[in-house]
């Protein structure tokens, strides 16, 4: 039953023209992964290579989600990956406030409210703005679990700022042991 209704909000976002974004995406992302995940990621919006293949995280920040996943002992197949905007803002510029939403309120709190994970992992600033709290700075608040509307959400840094600066990488890492605590039901 959850399942047939995740797939119906992944077919609604396939043809969405609710917003401009559609008319320069080759594919919408609906986002993919278990629907009994108790663990789901959101990024910002898909990118060019999101975009080219139609799913979420294919790209070099991608591949480190898949490796810091696997350094706790996750699978992609068990966790639940999408974003904010299921469609790629051209020049990867930041969604706008109606862009988010209407996606966020015809698509993405429907898929949190199917799915019921235990925790929200909002990757990067914008993710954190939209489900946490747009005031806070993502430099400050990774790393840190916040109940919103009864579920546990984590900012963790976004795989993107690794590819950046290297330094970032051990934030990233500390953020993920912050996820596998809270899982084991340690933090
Ligand atoms: N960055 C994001 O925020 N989302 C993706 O799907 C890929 C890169």
């Amino acid at each position: 039953m959850r399942e047939a209704l995740l797939d119906d909000i992944r077919a609604r976002i396939l043809i969405c023209v609710k917003c401009p974004l559609h008319r320069s995406r080759t594919h919408a992302v609906p986002g993919e992964g278990s629907c009994d995940a108790e663990v789901m990621f959101v990024g910002e919006a898909p990118g060019q290579h999101e975009d080219a293949q139609g799913r979420p995280f294919v790209g070099a920040a991608g591949q480190l989600l898949n490796q810091m996943l696997e350094g706790i002992g996750l699978r992609r197949a068990d966790v639940f990956i999408t974003n904010v905007v299921k469609c790629r803002p051209q020049g990867n510029r930041d969604p706008n406030p109606g862009e988010v939403e209407t996606c966020t309120e015809e698509y993405l709190f429907a898929q949190i409210a199917l799915i019921e994970p235990k925790i929200v992992c909002a990757l990067g600033r914008f993710a954190m703005g939209v489900l946490i709290d747009p005031h806070l700075s993502i430099t400050a608040a990774h790393g840190t679990v916040y109940r919103k509307s009864g579920i546990l959400h984590l900012p963790i840094i976004h795989p993107a700022a690794v590819l950046h600066s290297e330094r970032n990488r051990l934030l990233l890492e500390h953020d993920f042991q912050k996820l596998k605590a809270v899982l084991k039901g340690e933090a």
